[in-house]
């Protein structure tokens, strides 16, 4: 992609009234665009990591059996009351000029169930699991931190169904598996911590909660295993000793919840009397999960995690691009060979091919932008390329055949 073609603009000056660090750094590097309190525009820098965040989900939630789907936003008010949801106080609510009165979506249990029972007759059809990412409406009494806490975001949410609660505990904890692998591909260091059910369950719910300052949680955890509470349900303290292990003393650390697992059990399918004959053709409640994950909040906890005085560090399988090619002065001809064959390996590259800008302001959006391989071609670097990986040793200049491999051996590893 032609920098001069692509819509990016890097802004000069830090946003006013932001604390955060994913408000700040996304705002400078031109990526989101605040339009009122926990609402953003994705600006196409952006979507495009927004898109990488929500492709490793897919892969994931695929590769466990899940469906994608995609639900409506705008949910007739009958749906609401069905389950009593409809004043539930984060629930926005809208009247058309007939009269009619909706609800936009926070969560989807109380759309996709009546689905399902339009669908589920027999134990055969059990189990299933479907999933969305799709936009949610919260109105949050304290929308902030940037993309941490919005009114409008995007969730991934799986909703799992199954004969009995045995199996939905195998499912259960294949789900924990497969987040643990999206957190791990995304470079996200997560706790999965206990936390309390609300209104579905007694037994512990599981939040993936990344320990950073910015969280607004408060979580209890062991150093020496993999103990960890969230304070709101914690029969821990700091300085405790661990009740798991003994071996080391409980720590307190702020954390974001990026993602979480529930046991909803029979809760929706009894609202909706969603039942399937067993193979004795009785009829049964069938047993659900429900699974989230928050890209956008997780975009925002990465750019915590990730950024120095200059700019943001993508992570890899984040980053909008995989590698940022620079042409400065004497490299031009060189630069755009790099292109032309880049382009032809189909390798995913942003080309800063302007030629009304320094290569001041050039490095310096490099450094905004954040992308982890840098390539820049050069009157020093002649009919070479000089090749940056981050946390790498430097190259000597390579020709660009040998940047592309080099490149393609860093993303493989
Ligand atoms: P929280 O405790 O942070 O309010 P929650 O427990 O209500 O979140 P869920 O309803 O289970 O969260 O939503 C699933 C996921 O969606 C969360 O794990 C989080 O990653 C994301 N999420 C929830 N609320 C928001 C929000 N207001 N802004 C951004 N992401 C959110
Ligand atoms: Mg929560």
């Amino acid at each position: 992609m032609r920098f001069t073609q692509f819509f990016i603009r890097t802004q000069k000056e830090w946003p006013r009234d932001e604390e955060s660090a994913n408000a700040k750094f996304l705002h400078r590097g031109g990526f989101v665009e605040k339009i009122g309190a926990g609402i953003h525009a994705f600006l196409p820098l952006g979507l495009r990591v927004l898109d990488k965040i929500n492709r490793v989900i897919r892969e994931e939630m695929n590769a466990i059996g899940a469906s994608e789907l995609l639900l409506p936003a705008l949910i007739p008010k009958k749906y609401w009351e069905a389950t009593d949801r409809w004043n539930v106080p984060i629930l926005y609510k809208s009247t058309d000029s007939s009269g009619q009165e909706y609800g936009l979506g926070f969560t989807h249990e109380e759309v996709l169930t009546p689905i399902l029972k339009r669908r589920i007759q027999s134990f055969r059809d059990l189990p299933t699991a479907l999933y969305q990412i799709q936009t949610k409406f919260r109105d949050e009494p304290r929308a902030r931190f940037g993309l941490i806490r919005g009114k409008e975001f995007t969730m991934k949410d799986l909703y799992s169904f199954h004969a009995d609660a045995k199996d939905l505990e195998r499912f259960y904890w294949t789900v924990a598996d497969a987040y643990k692998k999206i957190f791990s591909r995304l470079e996200l260091p997560v706790r999965v911590v206990e936390a309390a059910g609300g209104d579905f369950t007694k037994e512990y719910t599981h939040e993936f909660q990344v320990l950073v300052p910015a969280g607004e949680d408060t979580i209890f955890y062991c150093e020496a295993c993999d103990f960890a509470q969230n304070k709101e349900i914690a029969n821990v303290a700091a300085l405790d000793t661990c009740p798991k292990c003994a071996r080391a003393k409980i720590k307190e650390s702020n954390g974001i919840e990026v993602g979480n697992i529930f046991r909803l059990g029979t809760k929706f399918s009894e609202a909706a009397n969603l039942v399937y004959k067993d193979s004795a053709g009785k009829e049964q409640l069938v047993v659900m999960g429900s699974y989230g994950i928050g890209p956008s909040r997780a975009m925002g906890a990465i750019v915590e995690l990730n950024h120095d005085d200059a700019g943001i560090r993508w992570p890899k399988e984040a980053a909008p691009f995989r590698i940022h090619l620079i042409a400065l002065p004497g490299g031009e001809k060189q630069a755009d060979a790099a292109y032309k064959y880049f382009a032809e390996q189909g390798v995913d590259v942003l080309y800063d091919d302007r030629n009304d800008a320094t290569p001041g302001e050039k490095l310096t959006d490099a450094d905004l932008i954040g992308i982890p391989v840098r390539i820049i071609a050069s009157t020093r670097t002649a009919n070479m390329v000089e090749v940056t990986m981050r946390d790498e040793k430097p190259f000597p200049f390579q020709s660009i055949e040998a940047a592309v491999l080099a490149v393609q051996r860093y993303y493989a590893r």
